[in-house]
């Protein structure tokens, strides 16, 4: 059964093979059984009565394609009833009084929570070791990290606690996880995805989008999760193109003709050799399937790291000025006086990493240093969304490459040095930066003894609102391949 995919899933609740109730059932008791530490929050009882309530659509006629289909949220999405942590000490017990926007989409879908994913704090990270509540073990190899931020999210679908996941992408973090744990993920265009209820790390990247074993079933996540929100002031509006369509219309469309954008930056030194050889074996497939490679250049690729690690800890530690005590979330036991009170809750409610990017966000933003850095990287940022358009106007319809230098590492081996997990961001963030929709879809796996069973993650990368564009390619490959169907031993 968990095995299937939303659409198969569908398929078998409307033809009443088997209810929701039962469904939500034979997940829960899958994660109460499960030791990867995906999961944060888990309400059986809350989880069931809305699988009760699927099961009353189902047998009205009132039903969706989605209803009675079990969801879990990455913990960066507020949900009533359960838990709204941000994998951080200092919203530990939070629970929020609504709902954000994309859960309010999918349960008004009748979609079932199974839970709360675990993630990066803050989702700031790639490994989904800077959570104040431990590390999730990746279910390929458990002493392997599941990458980050979405760790939980790319974790929970590759063992099959969930068909399906939310997850949100800042600078990879729905990509690379889902890289790592061998399942498919897009991130949609910026601005095409409600940030309302989307707890706020860097908001001019953050960037809500579905996790799941096929493109197909992303398509399906992704109809429900766009459209216009008046309570996000970044929500892109109907006139700026952010319509309700159908991502998977265009799933069956052959790839004939397909110009297939290969930047020579993104095979350069510090790739892995098993990740190239993994990823141009893709590359030949989509050959195969009527493409054709060009060569392309995306020359400002290397800026996208100190870009990125400027604008967003700078973003970061203005959203973050909120968690101080006073309102909601964890306060220090004990303080003198107020400023004390603020300073004790910000040093032991945030982890190292968080606090990090806040001390770096406010540096960049200081009076004498904004200038050299905050606004130099805007424009770099501007010069890398031109590159990609430049690349699209004259020279491909979509960019493919590796979603990250190397397989999945060890647990514990970058943890203590950020510099090195920043740089392994280096294939995400440009297109995170231009704000563009790009996907992740599992292509195989690492070699030699030690990743032989860590899988290798191809990126996808289309001009804006090319979402449906993306999902067609990746159903063409998967249609042709079954490294989509692979899961973990055991599972
Ligand atoms: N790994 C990147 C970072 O640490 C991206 C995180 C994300 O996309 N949320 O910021």
């Amino acid at each position: 059964m968990h095995n299937k995919t939303i659409k198969e899933l569908s398929a078998l609740l409307q033809s009443k093979q088997v209810s929701a109730t039962e469904l939500a059932q034979h997940y829960l008791d899958r994660i109460a059984a499960s030791n990867l530490n995906a999961f944060l929050d888990v309400e059986p009882e809350l989880s069931l009565a809305q699988a009760r309530a699927a099961d009353q659509r189902i047998a009205q006629g009132t039903a969706g394609v989605l209803t009675g289909v079990p969801i879990a949220h990455k913990d960066i999405f507020v949900t009533r009833g359960w838990r709204s942590t941000a994998s951080s000490k200092m919203l530990g017990n939070y629970v929020s009084p609504f709902d954000a926007t994309v859960v309010e989409k999918f349960n008004a879908a009748g979609m079932v929570t199974l839970g709360k994913l675990n993630c990066d704090e803050f989702a700031m990270g790639g490994s989904n070791e800077n959570s104040a509540f431990g590390a999730v073990k990746n279910p390929w190899d458990q002493q392997a990290v599941p990458g980050g931020s979405s760790g939980g999210s790319a974790a929970a679908v590759a063992a099959r606690l969930a068909p399906g996941a939310t997850g949100t992408d800042t600078g990879g973090s729905i990509r690379q996880p889902a890289a790592f744990c061998g399942i498919t993920g897009i991130k949609p265009t910026y601005g095409r995805v409600s940030r309302f209820g989307m707890i706020a790390f860097a908001s001019s990247l953050d960037q809500g989008g579905p996790m799941a074993q096929t493109a197909e079933d992303c398509a399906l996540l992704l109809n429900e999760m766009t459209g216009f929100d008046e309570r996000d002031s970044t929500s892109l509006t109907p006139e700026q193109g952010n319509v309700r369509e159908d991502f998977a219309r265009d799933l069956n469309k052959p790839l004939a003709g397909l110009r297939i954008g290969v930047p020579k930056e993104y095979f350069g030194e510090g790739l892995a050799a098993d990740v190239e050889a993994a990823v141009r074996a893709a590359l030949e497939q989509f050959v195969k399937l009527g493409a054709t490679l060009v060569d392309i250049s995306l020359p400002r690729t290397s800026l996208s790291i100190p870009t990125y690690y400027i604008i967003a800890p700078a973003e970061a530690s203005s959203n973050l000025s909120r968690f101080d005590g006073v309102r909601y979330g964890f306060r220090a036991p004990e303080y003198k006086d107020l400023q004390d009170m603020y300073k004790k809750t910000r040093a032991a409610g945030f982890g190292p990493e968080v606090q990090r990017r806040i001390m770096v966000g406010t540096y960049v933003l200081c009076h004498g240093y904004y200038d050299a850095y905050y606004v130099q990287a805007q424009k770099i940022r501007r010069m890398i969304a031109d590159d990609f358009q430049a690349a699209f106007r004259d020279q491909c319809d979509v960019i493919m490459g590796p979603v990250a230098p190397s397989v999945a590492w060890d647990l514990g081996a970058k943890s203590n040095d950020p510099v090195a997990n920043y740089l392994a961001d280096i294939f995400t963030l440009s297109t995170s930066l231009a704000g563009l929709p790009g996907m992740s879809i599992p292509v195989g796996f690492g070699q030699g003894e030690k990743n032989a069973n860590r899988p290798v993650g191809l990126q996808i990368i289309g001009n804006y609102f090319a979402e449906a564009k993306l999902l067609n390619i990746a159903h063409q490959y998967q249609q042709a391949t079954d490294w989509h169907t692979r899961a973990p031993e055991g599972v």
